[in-house]
């Protein structure tokens, strides 16, 4: 994904779990390995250029639903201080209770202390980890993903909300709903993205999709704990 026009940064979900989004811009992923992703080439390494652009896209939350979501193709780790002061003056200005971010497992010692940061306002933190599939063998040979072997009670421990990837080759009906079925067992909420083509080498697989349209899809549509992106702009940000 190339850099994201600031017209495609804010967008209003107002289906399941009913939330603002804001796609801001941070210095990247510090792990860019994922076989599959691109998302990281949204980045810049000029500070000030970032806190500019994200207070312009942050100025369109209203605060309708008390809930915010802020997702910067990397990890709130690569905003830097004065973004998240940004975020957490913005929570309490548009009463907003309710915050969620996303973080490579790398940084996850840092969770805590930024749920801590936001309580000290009495603004929660919901934390988001693409863990892409709990089968540690192919997320880690084949997706490169950089978590080793930990199993879903470890990333719980630290995180609320889960990323799978599904729709990739290797994947199957069982294998797919077993990782949606962990998903829900450990976390609180369970986001499928389905694979679209980028730069990266692992393509989609038209017969894996297939099989989730029919097979997958169908069960979860209206479980109102699992968000599905058959399109990943289907949040209404990015590209
Ligand atoms: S999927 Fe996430 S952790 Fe992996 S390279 Fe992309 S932005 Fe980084």
């Amino acid at each position: 994904m190339a850099a994201v026009p600031e017209n495609l940064r804010y967008s209003i979900i107002t289906i399941k779990n009913p939330r603002e989004i804001v796609l801001l811009r941070g210095t990247g992923c510090q792990w860019r390995r994922c076989r599959f992703c691109d998302y990281h080439l949204d980045f810049s390494h000029d500070m000030a250029d970032n806190e500019a652009l994200n207070r312009r896209v942050l100025s369109l939350v209203s605060g309708k639903y008390g809930v915010l979501e802020c997702i910067n193709s990397g990890s709130f780790v690569d905003l830097g201080a004065s973004t998240l002061e940004d975020i957490r003056m913005l929570c309490v200005n548009k009463k907003i209770g309710t915050i969620h971010f996303e973080s490579h497992w790398m940084h996850r010692e840092q969770i805590a202390p930024l749920r801590e940061y936001f309580l000290q306002k009495d603004i929660k933190t919901k934390m988001k980890i693409g863990a892409e599939t709990f089968d540690s063998l192919f997320r880690e040979s084949y997706l490169d993903k950089g978590m080793r072997d930990v199993v879903p009670a470890e990333i719980a421990a630290y995180f609320d909300e889960v990323c799978l990837l599904q729709g990739i080759p290797g994947q199957t009906v069982a294998s797919m709903k077993r990782d949606i079925e962990t998903g829900l067992a450990y976390f609180e909420r369970v986001c499928v993205n389905i694979m679209t083509a980028n730069t990266k080498p692992i393509m989609p697989d038209p017969q894996v999709i297939s099989l989730f349209l029919n097979n997958i899809e169908p069960e979860y549509r209206d479980n109102p704990r699992v968000d599905i992106l058959v399109n990943n702009t289907d949040f209404g940000v990015g590209v």
